[in-house]
């Protein structure tokens, strides 16, 4: 058993003295820095040299704090900012796997990394099976000398289905497979690698950053793979290019010390909703409902303290049904139409048709992603009885009540 772990205590720790004492350091404003000798840089070259930087696209110090407090968060060895999301989902997964290796992913993943696994990794030669990751003995059948990775999300868009990372864990374990884990959903309520898994992915777009201000990710993993993804003639990190701008990385760092309490505040909100959507006797997805496929799961791995997220998935029946009930939501100020996540304002919109568009319409059916449906990202609001009464007019005039 390992000792207790609490990511928001691995953070209170992180403290930086910048070049002048400054409490929030000096953002790196350079895209390349001197050596005092030729040697040096030679040895650079070769291997990574602690506080020693060569070329921003590489490794700044800015960048870098923003890493160190992510892998702390995380409890991970390493990490690396990332200029997106999707870059660090794209650049681990080819650090991973090459032509002729095979993924195993789930089925229901973010529109854009379904997009990326089924149109682009195929032109590399990597052929990716998509299936339900919670039926484990499929699973299993579906590995072979070519596998090399299993691909999940910890809480997944936009059904909130929870994966069962111990068991996939051990499945990789016993085939020598990486487990690679995207925790977008559910920072600071879940820590995979403390789970069982190799590789962490985030967007730091989302809860991490909180702001909606900028587009952002990051990579939690071992010493070694992020050395592989920054080595300098192989790394898909470097070579890719993907860096993320030391000015950003510098506001996601200060906006990280506020996550715990945002996590707390946004799922205490999307806890009341989910309740109170259910007592109308709607059709409600959140994981912090008894009822919900994967509540007990999710009790079992979470981390106390931070809830159940700040995600809800609510279906009102039709297509039509949902279009009216967003426009009237955005008309009575709960929130804004909007794709995205994480932000101090409630956001809603409809996968089937937004970011879940990617995903073929036989395979949305399989997933059980209605045309009906309306994904919510709650927001910090302090009066969140307000929002309900609010919410639940819209609801009675586009008739979904
Ligand atoms: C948004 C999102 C991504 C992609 O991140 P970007 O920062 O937009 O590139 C990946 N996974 C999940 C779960 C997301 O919500």
């Amino acid at each position: 058993m390992k000792e207790k772990f609490d990511p928001s205590d691995a953070i209170q720790d992180f403290l930086v003295f910048g070049e002048f004492g400054d409490v929030n350091p000096s953002i790196t404003d350079s895209s390349t820095y001197t050596f005092m000798s030729p040697d040096k840089m030679e040895e650079l070259f070769d291997h990574e040299i602690e506080g020693c930087f060569l070329y921003s696209r590489h490794w700044n110090p800015t960048n870098k704090y923003l890493s160190d407090a992510l892998a702390r968060m995380e409890d991970s060895e390493a990490a690396q900012a990332k200029a997106s999301g999707m870059a660090a989902i794209s650049a681990s997964m080819i650090q991973l796997c090459g032509s002729g290796d095979e993924v195993i992913s789930s089925r229901t993943i973010y529109g854009g990394t379904y997009a990326l696994f089924k149109n682009l990794l195929p032109r590399l030669g990597i052929r990716v099976h998509f299936t339900d990751l919670a039926d484990l003995d499929h699973v299993r059948a579906l590995i072979n000398g070519k596998t090399r990775a299993i691909y999940c999300e910890s809480i997944s868009n936009p059904l909130l289905d929870v994966a069962d990372l111990p068991a996939l864990a051990s499945l990789c374990k016993e085939h020598d497979l990486k487990l690679v884990v995207d925790n977008t959903f559910s920072p600071m309520i879940l820590s995979p690698i403390r789970l069982g898994a190799d590789v962490v992915v985030h967007s730091l777009t989302k809860f991490i950053n909180g702001t909606s201000d900028c587009v952002a990710g990051a990579v939690c993993s071992s010493a070694d793979f992020i050395h592989q993804l920054t080595d300098i003639n192989a790394g898909a990190s470097m070579l890719f290019g993907a860096v993320l701008d030391s000015t950003r990385a510098a506001s996601i760092l200060k906006n990280l010390h506020s996550l715990h309490l945002r996590m707390r505040q946004h799922s205490h909100n999307a806890n009341y909703l989910a309740e109170r959507f259910r007592d109308l006797g709607l059709k409600v997805h959140y994981p912090g409902l008894p009822e919900h496929p994967g509540h007990g799961l999710l009790t079992t791995m979470m981390n106390p303290g931070y809830g159940y997220g700040g995600m809800l998935a609510l279906d009102v029946g039709s297509l039509e049904k949902a279009n009216d009930l967003m426009t009237r939501m955005q008309q009575e100020k709960v929130g804004y139409l909007a794709v995205s996540l994480g932000y101090f304002k409630t956001l809603f919109s409809s996968p089937g048709h937004s970011t879940s568009s990617e995903i073929p319409v036989e395979e949305r059916e399989r997933m059980g992603l209605s045309d009906g449906l309306v994904r919510f990202s709650i927001g910090l609001d302090n009066d969140i009885e307000h929002s309900f009464r609010r919410i639940k007019r819209c609801l009675e005039d586009s008739r979904v009540i």
